[in-house]
């Protein structure tokens, strides 16, 4: 018997059927459900980062991408999303 292929990979891309282990880590929010204090937060390859983000600002969910360490997941505590600017505003 060789092998645990049983066990999930921690920090792996939040992807679905993605098995590359994670370096971006997504925090976001849906405004419509969560508060101002409830971050979610996926995890993303290089492959997917790019992708994720683009699902969740497509959405007009406020989304922060910054790097993951899995050494030291919590490293990095998800702080309060703001809402995303509205685009074509009056400057700012
Ligand atoms: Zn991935």
């Amino acid at each position: 018997m060789i092998g645990s292929l049983g066990a999930a990979p921690k920090g792996g891309c939040s992807r679905a059927g993605c098995r590359e282990s994670a370096t971006w880590r997504i925090d976001w929010r849906n405004p419509k459900i969560h508060g101002s204090d409830r971050v979610k937060t996926w995890l993303a390859c290089d492959e997917h980062v790019d992708f994720l983000r683009e699902f969740l600002a497509a959405r007009s969910f406020p989304v922060r991408v910054s790097a993951f360490d899995a050494a030291a997941p919590d490293a990095a505590a998800p702080a309060p999303l703001g809402d995303v600017p509205a685009a074509g505003g009056d400057g700012a």
